[in-house]
């Protein structure tokens, strides 16, 4: 089987979206008239993605405000908040940039989403002539959203937690019920939870391992035949072309990661210093048998934060020295993130987001090439 190359999710939204998502927030249009923006733009996705030949295609999350808010808020302003929800949570992350990005904060109980992901899945089957995939967010991200001291009267961390999983794991068989052939859960936080970061308290609470216990009480609900087809993303984050957790070292993330009982992952690597340093870390670390699946780790051969387009040959020399690492068949080639995890991302160094959403075609096209060459001269 030649290598099986998959994109995480999101594309920069055009321009015109994201100043919509502003018109909303500022009273200027309605719910419907930004809905039918993001359905313009979520099928111009689908339509330039297949014309790539990406197999398995998303709308490019522009519904979404953003990959880990989509359930409990419309805007990233916080128009469109969820039941026992405040705009003033803990933040999530504080990017090298100094931009910052916070979570909203429960105030109560019970925690339900108010919209699952299978909506977008749907709507996508409509529109997408290829295999239709959808990312989640992963309940470590969510978990950030009860108050990091303490408990909320009437509403304990443990009922959260309980009620959290169970929404995630909804969310999850409902992508698949809608006809998501892949769901994969993103899981920024994973490294960012060594990073000891004085400004964001939670980053020094040593809490990699309660998010990896937490995710696997959500996995462990699912049959290994459905885990080959469910992955955990792992990025140091990528939000106007910045990043959160780069200089954490990676085998203090990647020496754990492994231990989640997913089928695949989505590893970013392009952007690292050193490459093969990493596919030496997947190859120790990944497991043939994680409660009865195989992990695939799918290398990133793209950066999605740099306009300069990688070449084929590039993605193939890449994944050619992987395979060094990782057996052939438990190897797979995605971008080290998403294009643009954001509703809301001006895309800097790319000059303007509709530039930068014409760059991630033509990189996702070098991503497809290239692994189509490695594939041939590895003779899969
Ligand atoms: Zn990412």
């Amino acid at each position: 089987m030649p290598i099986p190359t998959e994109l995480v999710g999101s594309l920069p939204r055009p321009e015109k979206l994201q100043n919509a998502y502003q018109d909303l927030d500022d009273g200027k249009i309605t719910w419907e008239d930004l809905q039918a923006l993001q359905d313009e733009a979520a099928e111009d996705s689908i339509k330039r993605l297949e014309a790539t030949g990406e197999p398995i295609v998303t709308d490019g999350e522009q519904r979404e405000s953003s990959f880990a808010t989509y359930p409990i808020t419309d805007t990233l302003a916080g128009t469109g908040l969820a039941d026992n929800l405040a705009g003033d949570g803990q933040f999530f992350a504080i990017f090298d940039d100094g931009h910052h990005r916070q979570l909203p904060r429960l105030t109560g109980g019970p925690f339900r989403y108010k919209t699952f992901a299978s909506e977008f899945v749907e709507k996508n089957r409509k529109i997408a002539t290829h295999d239709v995939k959808q990312a989640v967010i992963a309940p470590s991200m969510l978990m950030l959203l009860y108050p990091l001291e303490g408990e909320i009267e009437g509403y304990s961390r443990d009922q959260f937690l309980a009620d959290l999983c169970d929404e995630v794991e909804k969310d999850i068989r409902q992508c698949f019920a809608a006809g998501a052939v892949r769901v994969s859960v993103d899981f920024t936080e994973g490294r960012l939870a060594n990073k000891n970061d004085a400004r964001n308290p939670w980053t020094g609470r040593n809490m990699l391992q309660d998010f990896i216990d937490l995710n696997n009480q959500v996995f462990d609900r699912f049959s290994p035949e459905e885990r080959r087809n469910i992955g955990i993303h792992t990025c140091p984050g990528g939000d106007n072309d910045s990043v959160h957790s780069k200089e954490v070292p990676y085998e203090k993330l990647l020496s754990k990661m492994f231990e989640i009982n997913a089928g695949y992952f989505l590893i970013q690597c392009a952007s690292e210093e050193d490459k093969e340093e990493v596919y030496r870390l997947c190859g120790r670390y990944s497991r043939d048998d994680a409660n009865g699946v195989a992990q695939v780790c799918f290398m990133g051969v793209i950066n999605p934060l740099t306009p300069e387009v990688e070449t084929a040959e590039q993605v193939k020399n890449d994944l050619l020295t992987a395979a060094k690492h990782i057996p052939v068949e438990r190897l797979g080639a995605t971008d080290d993130c998403g294009f643009s995890p954001f509703s809301r991302d001006l895309k800097p160094k790319h000059g303007s987001p509709d530039f930068a959403r014409d760059v991630a075609m033509q990189k996702i096209s070098a991503r497809l090439e290239g692994t189509r060459m490695a594939s041939e001269e590895l003779g899969v």
